[in-house]
Formats: structure tokens, C-alpha cells, sequence
């Protein structure tokens, strides 16, 4: 496919990764206040006031335009909320900025190789904002003013009404949005909307024989279409992804690959010409650039060759940023024997910023499990919140969140929709943290296959 014809049908922004979102449903942004300040508990957000404030300083160096090139590193203990950040942090971006998450271990796929998995997450992560001047069609809601001042041929003041809204057409009686006519409206034309059917009719270029109005009947209105205001004809804006771009133009069936996610490997050479015609697209003023982020959790599951990519990735014109997620301390580098902090390689470290989270205390346990049990519909007793709140402590935050829905079923199951300590006791008997299972483990290790 030559590079002329590259097209962009399509504004998916892709979540491929985002199955980790159930989890984090009551997560709606980073929780702070105008300066970029955390809120000790809101948008979902608790507590981890030292991690979020450096997530809002991240935030308005993306907002700013000001990160590309620059990882990220969110470290600490599991279920210490780096995920719930990264994903705080992609909602308070807005929808525009594009967001990929993956965890790393989806990089190692029969499928893809390594660096094909990496460069469509990165290309996932790059949005161009398209900028396209279309006609206005019949039966579209335009933007119009309606100059009153020639209603009728008199001068009658101006009423200068800009709204895009049905409702408030229809209650001006304008009804215009049927028949915006076949013909171009541009500035300066005289239109005639007849109330009743809302048929557009085109006068002109001016309204000033008293004959044509006459001609309307009292139920028609005439509208001056401003100077400037609709010759613009219409822009539209749309944002797509670099990687939904190399898909359309790949294949024949590329458009539908965008659905199956089967979208295979992409040659350079089309990859080379998309970079070549967005630069172009650039140039002209036709597109923007949207750097957005790409989060990849567990990231100490990535080998020495894949965190070279990475390395070469951030140093390209058009990086997002990466935000990466580990809870390993110092441990080797997948595919050497090397020791590291968190498994990263010294460079890639080098350029990151590192962002420490800790453990919660009592009261954040607490809150997190209540905003959870809210999610889920489920309401506690004292005593059982009192309990879970010792398990989260005890085990960890996930185990105690995760036995909200169990405790549920057992207390549907003796018909109560309230979770009582005996349903948490029953749910902490049934399933076990990690720590009792490897207490199991140990115990009847000989009827285990090794
Ligand atoms: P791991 O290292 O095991 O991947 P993690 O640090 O990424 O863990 P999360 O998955 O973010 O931890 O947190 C576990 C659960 O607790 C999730 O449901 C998450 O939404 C919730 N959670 C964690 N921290 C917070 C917080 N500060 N406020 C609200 N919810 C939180």
C-alpha cells in the first residue's frame, strides 16, 4: 500500500490490558485537589500520599507535554496500590491521551516476537490527533447563528443563538437540523426555514425583496448565516493510535483486524512509511502528536533483550511515557546473572524516576475495604469490617478484598445480604492467604509432585 493512501477510519482506543480494571472499578482518578495535591481519600484514592503526589508531578509533566522519553518506576510491596496509581493516573488523564497497559509476561507469546509485542504497545501509546474539514450534509446538527435582524425584512435587533443542542432548535421553532439543505450553506447565504417541515430553502446571497418573503407564508423564518461562521465548513477532530494506523494500512482486512486484535506482525517498511506520512500530516498542520502512557506491570518478568528495546524506545522521537510496576527487591535480570534493584538493568534505572510505595496502615485498610465493599453492593457488620481490616493487615489487601465476595455467598447462602464475622470467619477457613498455603504446602510436601 503506497504511503498516499494511508488511512485512519477508526478512533479505537485500545484496552487490551485494562482486564486488570475490575479490581480497581472504584479507582475514577489520583484523588487530587487543584494543586495537584492528594486528597487523604478521594476518586476511590486512600492514604499513599507520598506515591500520588509524585503521580500528580508525572501528571502535569504529561499534561505539560514534557515527559517523552522518561520511565517511570512504581516499586513496592504487592498490593500496595501501583497498580490502582497507574490507573488513578490514566483516568485523570482524560479519555484524549491514549493509555495501554499490559503485564509483562504478554510480551512472551507464540504468536509475536518480543520487540513486535513492545512496538505495537508503544505505537499503542502514541495518539495522533487528525484534524479534517468536512462539508455539512443533509440531516447534520451544525453550529449556525440566526440573525433575527433581517426576520421579516425588518430590523428587529439581534438574537444571536450558537448552540449545536436539538432541543433548543426545536423550542426556537427553527427546526433546522432536517434540511440543512443539499446545497452548501456558506456565510453570507439568506436561508429560509419553513417551521412546519423544517425545510431549508436557499435564498441567496441577501434577502431584500419584501416578495420572497411573502411568497413564505408567516410560518417561515429567515436566517442569515453569519460572515466566516460556516464557510469554515466543519472540522473535525479525531484521535486515533499510531498502532491502529499500521494496522488499517497492513492489510486488506486490516480495518476488521482492529476488532479481532489479530493483528499479526507489521513489516517496518509500512511502519517507516506511516512515520514518514505522519511527520507530513505534522508539517502541514493536519495532525498532533498525543504522547500517551504505557504502563507495564510486573515488570521484572521482562528479559534483558526487551528492557533494551525499551531502553532504545525512550530515546525515539515519538516515545509515550512508561510507567513500569515491580514489587521484587534486589533480584536477578531475566536472562543474566546479573543482581539488580527490582531486576532492571543499571541504564534503564538510570533514566527512571523511581516512585517508592509503602504498606497501609489499619485505617487505610479499612477505608479501601469499605469503598470496595460499597463497589461490590455489600454491606458489613462492625464486627465483620473489624475482622477483615486484621486480615488485611495480616495477609494483604488483595486476599482481604477478595474475600468480600466470598464472605458475600456465604451469607446469601443463610439469606442475609449483610456479611457478618461468621461469614468472614467461614471465607478466611475456606480460602487461604499465601502465607497458610505455603504453611500447607510444607506440611503434606510428599503428596505433592514435585
Ligand atoms: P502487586 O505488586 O501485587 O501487583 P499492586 O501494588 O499493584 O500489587 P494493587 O493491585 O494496585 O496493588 O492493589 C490491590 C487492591 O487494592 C486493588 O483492588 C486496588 O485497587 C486496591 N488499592 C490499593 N491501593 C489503594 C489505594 N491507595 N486506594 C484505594 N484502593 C487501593
Amino acid at each position: 500500500m503506497s504511503s498516499n493512501n494511508i488511512s485512519t477510519k477508526s478512533s479505537s482506543k485500545d484496552l487490551s490490558g485494562l482486564s486488570l480494571i475490575a479490581a480497581h472499578s472504584h479507582i475514577t482518578g489520583l484523588g487530587l485537589d487543584d494543586n495537584l495535591q492528594p486528597k487523604e481519600s478521594a476518586q476511590g484514592m486512600v492514604g499513599q500520599m507520598k506515591a500520588r503526589r509524585a503521580a500528580g508531578v508525572v501528571l502535569k509533566m504529561i499534561q505539560a507535554g514534557k515527559i517523552s522519553g522518561r520511565a517511570v518506576l512504581l516499586a513496592g510491596p504487592p498490593s500496595t496500590g501501583k497498580t490502582a496509581i497507574a490507573m488513578g493516573l490514566a483516568q485523570n488523564l482524560g479519555s484524549e491521551v491514549p493509555f495501554t497497559a499490559i503485564a509483562a509476561s504478554e510480551i512472551y507469546s507464540l504468536e509475536l516476537s518480543k520487540t513486535e509485542s513492545l512496538t505495537q504497545a508503544f505505537r499503542k501509546s502514541i495518539g495522533i490527533r487528525i484534524k479534517e474539514e468536512t462539508e455539512i450534509i443533509e440531516g447534520e446538527v451544525v453550529e449556525i447563528q440566526i440573525d433575527r435582524s433581517i426576520t421579516g425584512g425588518h430590523k428587529q435587533g439581534k438574537l444571536t443563538i450558537k448552540t449545536t443542542d436539538m432541543e433548543t432548535i426545536y423550542e426556537l421553532g427553527t427546526k433546522m437540523i432536517e434540511g440543512l439543505t443539499k446545497e452548501k450553506v456558506l456565510a453570507g447565504d439568506v436561508i429560509s426555514i419553513d417551521k412546519a417541515s423544517g425545510k431549508i430553502t436557499k435564498l441567496g446571497k441577501s434577502f431584500t425583496r419584501a416578495r420572497d418573503y411573502d411568497a413564505m407564508g408567516p410560518e417561515t423564518k429567515f436566517v442569515q448565516c453569519p460572515e466566516g461562521e460556516l464557510q469554515k465548513r466543519k472540522e473535525v477532530v479525531h484521535t486515533v493510535s499510531l498502532h491502529d494506523i499500521d494496522v488499517i494500512n497492513s492489510r486488506q482486512q486490516g480495518f476488521l483486524a482492529l476488532f479481532s486484535g489479530d493483528t499479526g506482525e507489521i513489516r517496518s517498511e509500512i511502519r517507516d512509511q506511516i512515520n514518514t506520512k505522519v511527520a507530513e500530516w505534522k508539517e502541514e498542520g493536519k495532525a498532533e502528536i498525543v504522547l500517551g502512557v504505557l504502563f507495564i506491570d510486573e515488570v521484572h518478568m521482562l528479559d534483558i533483550e526487551s528492557f533494551s528495546f525499551i531502553n532504545r524506545a525512550l530515546e525515539d522521537e515519538y516515545s509515550p511515557i512508561v510507567i513500569m510496576a515491580t514489587n521484587r527487591g534486589i533480584s536477578k535480570t531475566r536472562g543474566t546473572n546479573f543482581k539488580s534493584p527490582h531486576g532492571l538493568p543499571i541504564d534503564l534505572l538510570d533514566r527512571s524516576i523511581i516512585v517508592h510505595t509503602s504498606n497501609y496502615n489499619a485505617d487505610e485498610i479499612r477505608t479501601i475495604l469499605l469503598i470496595r465493599a460499597t463497589e461490590e453492593e455489600v454491606e458489613l457488620t462492625d464486627d465483620a469490617t473489624q475482622l477483615l481490616t486484621k486480615i488485611g493487615q495480616e495477609t494483604s489487601l488483595r486476599y482481604a478484598s477478595n474475600l468480600i465476595s466470598v464472605s458475600q455467598q456465604i451469607a446469601l447462602k443463610r439469606r442475609s445480604n449483610i456479611i457478618d464475622l461468621a461469614d468472614i470467619k467461614r471465607a478466611y477457613t475456606l480460602f487461604l492467604d499465601s502465607e497458610r498455603s505455603v504453611q500447607y504446602l510444607e506440611e503434606f510436601s510428599n503428596q505433592f509432585v514435585d
